[in-house]
C-alpha cells in the first residue's frame, strides 16, 4: 500500500460538498442532516468533510454502539422510495463526474494506492469542439464499506481512488490500515523474495516473492487484496533487477553519473533509468510497482555486500 498524504482543503472540500448535493432533492439533505445532528451532533456537510482521522473516531463510535444496526438502518432508509438508500443510490451512484475528479486531484497518485501496480488517471474526452466530458480510469473505494457505514458513502476521504481490480477484489472487506493514516514503515508491506533453486536466475519456479511487514494489519490487509499472490507473477522482474544489479557495480555506476555530465539530476535518477521505477517513498505513486522494485533491490543489495548508488534517498524507508 502507498501511504496517501492528508491535508484539510477546504476549498476543496466545500466545491466537493456543493457539487454532490447541489442538484439534488432538498428534503432528503434536511432527512440527512437531522439524523447526522441527532447521532453525531454534526451536520452532514461536517460528515462529507471529515478527516481521516475523524472518520476513524466516528466509525468506531457507529461499531461500538449497541445501537450500531438501528443507526445503519435508519442511514440506509432516508429516501421516499422503499427500501432505497439516498446516500448510497442517489448521492454517491449518481455522483457527478467533476466530484470524482475532485477526489482523485486531492489524493495525487498516478498509480493505484493499494497494489502500486495499475495507473489511474483523469481524462478528458474530447465529444464535440466546444464540450469535454471528463472521465477517469479509477473507481472510487469506500474504505469504510457503504454497506455498514452509509453514512459515510460520500465522504470525501473514505473514497480512495483505486484500479478496478483491487476494488473488485476488496469490496466490502474493511481494511485495518488506513493510506490516510500510515505515520511510519511499520504500517506498510515489504517484498523479499527467497531463492528455492540455484538456477533461480533463469527459472521463475526457483523463485518466490514473499510480504513481509512488522504490522500483523497490514499482512492482513495485503492477503485481503491477494498480494502476494499477484506478485508472484512478477518474478520475471525481480530477475531482471538481481541482473542488473550484477551486471552495474558501484563503480559503473559512479563512471556512468560522471561521464555523462548534465544529463542525470541526480543518481536518483539515474536509478529510474536503470530500474524503471522511482527510488523516492514519496514518489512511489508515480509509476507502477515502484515500492516493489525498490524492495527487490534492497533485499538484492544486502545479499551484495551493501553497496548504495543512492545520494540523497532515505534508503531504509
Ligand atoms: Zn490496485
Amino acid at each position: 500500500m502507498i501511504p496517501l498524504k492528508y491535508q484539510k482543503n477546504e476549498n476543496l472540500e466545500k466545491k466537493y460538498y456543493k457539487l454532490i448535493t447541489q442538484s439534488r432533492n432538498k428534503r432528503f439533505i434536511e432527512k440527512i442532516d437531522e439524523k447526522c445532528d441527532y447521532y453525531f451532533k454534526m451536520q452532514f456537510e461536517d460528515i462529507v468533510c471529515a478527516s481521516p482521522e475523524k472518520l476513524k473516531q466516528l466509525h468506531f463510535w457507529v461499531k461500538d454502539s449497541p445501537d450500531y444496526e438501528q443507526v445503519k438502518e435508519e442511514f440506509k432508509h432516508i429516501s421516499s422510495v422503499k427500501q432505497s438508500n439516498y446516500i448510497v443510490n442517489t448521492l454517491f451512484q449518481n455522483m457527478p463526474k467533476e466530484a470524482k475528479l475532485l477526489i482523485y486531484k486531492q489524493v495525487g497518485q498516478n498509480v493505484c494506492p493499494y497494489c502500486n501496480r495499475n495507473f489511474i488517471e483523469d481524462l478528458k474526452i474530447v465529444k464535440n469542439r466546444n464540450s469535454r466530458n471528463p472521465v477517469g480510469t479509477f473507481e472510487l473505494d469506500h474504505f469504510y464499506s457503504k454497506d455498514e457505514f452509509p453514512m459515510f458513502a460520500v465522504s470525501l476521504y473514505n473514497l480512495i481512488p483505486v484500479c478496478g481490480t483491487c476494488n473488485r477484489i476488496k469490496s466490502n472487506m474493511i481494511f485495518k490500515v488506513n493510506p490516510y493514516l500510515m505515520y511510519n514503515k511499520k504500517d506498510n508491506i515489504s517484498f523479499e523474495y527467497n531463492i528455492l533453486g540455484s538456477n533461480y536466475m533463469e527459472n521463475e519456479h526457483e523463485l518466490e516473492i514473499k510480504i513481509k511487514s512488522s504490522s500483523k494489519e497490514a499482512l492482513e490487509d495485503a492477503q485481503k487484496l491477494r498480494l502476494e499472490e499477484i506478485y508472484n507473477r512478477h518474478k520475471d522482474i525481480a530477475q531482471e533487477i538481481i541482473k542488473k544489479m550484477q551486471y552495474y557495480s558501484p563503480e559503473y555506476i559512479e563512471c556512468l553519473f560522471k561521464d555523462t555530465g548534465t544529463l542525470f539530476q541526480s543518481k536518483d535518477e539515474l536509478y529510474r533509468l536503470l530500474y524503471g521505477g522511482y527510488a523516492n517513498p514519496d514518489e512511489f505513486g508515480k509509476r507502477p510497482l515502484s515500492k516493489f522494485i525498490k524492495d527487490i533491490y534492497q533485499n538484492t543489495k544486502e545479499g551484495l555486500g551493501g553497496f548504495d548508488i543512492f545520494s540523497n534517498v532515505d534508503v531504509d524507508t
